[in-house]
């Protein structure tokens, strides 16, 4: 390849033409491509190159555990939650409604699977994602209190389109930073979408927060613009065991 075309391509930042440049010009010569044919395939890989780019970096910076997608969730497992519902999550039209989604249900029902399926829909259409369980957001908070960057930490959390806050109740909130996470839902309200699963009702969050004024404050928060998904089925993990129990399958 002409290495003066390639370091002009690069200071030109057309990564993805460079990429397929070589190949793009022997198809360009063995089809009897015209200039335009073969300048429109060149900017349909660039274009095509940035979008990769630009997923991988909202990818990476969501912070998904792991990656789970909606194509895997498997609805006849979970007969009653309301799939279309979960699809209508899916287009992410909560996000631009700047509405909120709870997941509430016992473990292994898949809250934390339907979040980042949903989360991951929402960085294919180019929405900034952070995914974050309750308890480390708040323990980042806290060393942030500690060091100075309070209100960047604080910045970083309320900034993004979609928060997930994965594992609300799962262990009562240290009594330092209930204020904090009263403040992330505050600054989010009616601006951003936060989707947060809990294994505890409305009920019983009022223990979560030692205070049960702030808990009503929150939940008022949060609920106001929100899809509540309430999931009463079986662990998806108990299904499995039951599976291998049964010698269905092995190695789980
Ligand atoms: P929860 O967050 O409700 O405790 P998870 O989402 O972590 O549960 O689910 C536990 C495991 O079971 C995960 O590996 C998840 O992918 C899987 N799982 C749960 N429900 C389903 C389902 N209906 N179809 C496919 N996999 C599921
Ligand atoms: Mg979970």
């Amino acid at each position: 390849m002409d290495t003066q075309l390639v370091k002009q391509l690069s200071q030109l930042k057309l990564a993805g033409i460079i990429k397929t440049l070589d190949i793009r010009n022997q198809e360009a010569i063995k089809s009897n491509l015209s200039y335009v044919e073969f300048l429109e395939l060149l900017i349909e890989d660039e274009l095509t190159n940035r979008k990769d780019n630009a997923y991988k970096k909202k990818f990476y910076r969501a912070h998904f555990p792991y990656t789970k997608t909606l194509e895997e969730f498997d609805f006849t497992f979970q007969e009653k939650l309301d799939k279309r519902l979960i699809f209508d999550l899916a287009t992410c039209n909560f996000i631009r409604k700047k509405e909120n989604v709870i997941f509430i249900g016992p473990p292994g029902v898949g809250k934390t699977h339907l979040s980042i399926a949903i989360g991951l829909k929402a960085i294919a259409q180019n929405f900034n994602v952070i995914f974050t369980t309750v308890s480390d957001m708040l323990s980042n908070i806290l060393i942030s209190k500690a060091d100075g960057t309070f209100y960047q930490k604080l910045k970083y959390y309320t900034n993004c389109d979609l928060l997930i806050l994965d594992e609300l109740g799962y262990k009562r909130l240290n009594p330092n930073v209930v204020d904090e996470f009263f403040e992330v839902i505050s600054r989010r309200y009616e601006k951003s979408s936060t989707i947060i699963t809990s294994n505890k009702s409305f009920k019983e969050w009022g223990d979560i927060f030692h205070d049960s004024v702030l808990a009503s404050a929150i939940i008022d928060r949060i609920i106001h613009h929100c899809n509540v998904v309430i999931i009463q089925g079986e662990s998806y993990r108990m299904k499995d065991k039951k599976l291998k129990n049964k010698g269905v399958i092995s190695g789980v």
